[in-house]
């Protein structure tokens, strides 16, 4: 049995106050020094439950050398917890540079349960649950984002993304692109005031979300189906593509939308040709 200190992985809030162990909290009491990712974040938390443990951070930019500080502490048989903002640390969030030279130093590093975003998201979407893939932010990237929606489109199961408010609609749209007007739920400031789960297809999600622009944060859990994949869209001419668009029930505007942006064309072009085809018919 190793003589060190112990790194715990502690989970903490993802909104309200209340959703934190007993044991996370006796751990964050005794430990001898907690390791935070924004230590004005934590003293919050922390004073809420009157804990008056020393904090010192540990972030994405902390240095190797301050890392290798906090090693030594345990391997002089100090405890530390390690706290990210919210939820679990690691799950995009710093934590995983510490936790690998934990163990790479022997030290026992051990999990304190407790709040995930992603988790949370995906048991109240009311999606299948049986296979699921948590893939963080989207990249930001036009190339990256084209990979990384593509990746999905070849498998049945069930994706969790994080996202800001300000990147909903373009993540939404970009979804509706590579995988089709899939079944998806919005989670919002999920254990927080402002709750929401919104329910339906992307194209519903984008109707929701431009007429109540979107705050707080927010995962999003959508199931993509592999089987649309037969279907020959790829090599479709874009007026087929707005038909069959419009005829998968997408109101004409935003298949007007998809298109345009798909095959580099003028919104106006696209939805012109819409509207002169229903007056012949
Ligand atoms: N480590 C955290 C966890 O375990 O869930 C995630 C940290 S990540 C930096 C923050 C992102 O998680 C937010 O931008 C949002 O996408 C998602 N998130 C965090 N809290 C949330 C909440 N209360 N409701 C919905 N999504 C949330």
């Amino acid at each position: 049995m190793s003589d060190s200190g112990i790194l715990y992985v502690v989970a903490t809030p993802i909104g309200n106050l209340e959703d934190i162990s007993l044991r996370a909290l006796r751990i964050l009491r005794e430990a001898d020094i907690i390791a935070a990712e924004d230590t004005r974040v934590t003293r919050k938390l922390l004073s809420h439950y009157d804990i008056h443990t020393p904090i010192t951070s540990c972030h994405e930019h902390t240095n190797a050398n301050k890392l290798d500080d906090i090693i030594e502490k345990m391997l002089q048989n100090q405890t530390v917890a390690l706290v990210s903002d919210a939820g679990l640390p690691g799950i995009s969030d710093p934590g995983q540079r510490l936790i690998r030279k934990a163990i790479d130093s022997a030290i026992p590093v051990i999990p304190v349960p407790g709040p995930n975003a992603a988790l949370s998201g995906l048991i109240v979407s009311g999606l299948p649950t049986e296979r699921f893939v948590f893939l963080g932010f989207p990249p930001r990237t036009k190339t990256d984002r084209n990979q990384f929606f593509e990746e999905m489109a070849n498998q049945s199961l069930t994706i969790i993304l994080y996202e800001s408010p300000r990147r909903l609609a373009q993540t939404l749209e970009d979804i509706a692109k590579h995988l089709g007007n899939i079944a998806i739920a919005v989670a919002r400031e999920l254990t927080k005031v402002h709750e929401e789960v919104f329910r339906g297809t992307v194209w519903e999600a984008l109707d929701h979300y431009a007429s109540h622009p979107p705050r707080g944060e927010i995962t999003i859990v959508a199931r993509a189906e592999a089987i649309r994949r037969d279907a020959p869209q790829q090599s479709m001419g874009w007026e087929e593509k707005l038909r069959s668009l419009i005829e998968s029930g997408m109101r004409p505007v935003d298949a007007a939308r998809m298109v345009s942006k798909e095959y580099g064309l003028p919104k106006k072009t696209v939805y012109d040709f819409h509207v002169r085809n229903t007056a012949l018919k």
